[in-house]
């Protein structure tokens, strides 16, 4: 499940974000700033799609383990 770690860049709070789509964009729950990085965090299957490099379209049924 595609659950990841977020940080605003305006108000420094860490969130997760379950992310259902990959065009989903983040909010900050608590600013609501689209200024967010995400954190690399417990991927525990990091073969097939790591997020930043040629990931975008495919992604959306389980990762591919
Ligand atoms: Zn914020």
């Amino acid at each position: 499940m595609p659950v990841y770690e977020y940080k605003c860049n305006k108000c420094k709070a860490e969130f997760t974000y379950l992310k259902l789509r990959v065009d989903d964009e983040p909010l900050c729950p608590a600013c609501k700033s689209r200024d967010v990085t995400k954190k690399i965090s417990s991927f525990s299957c990091s073969g097939g799609g790591f997020p930043g490099s040629g990931f975008g379209s495919g992604l959306g049924h389980g990762g591919g383990c």
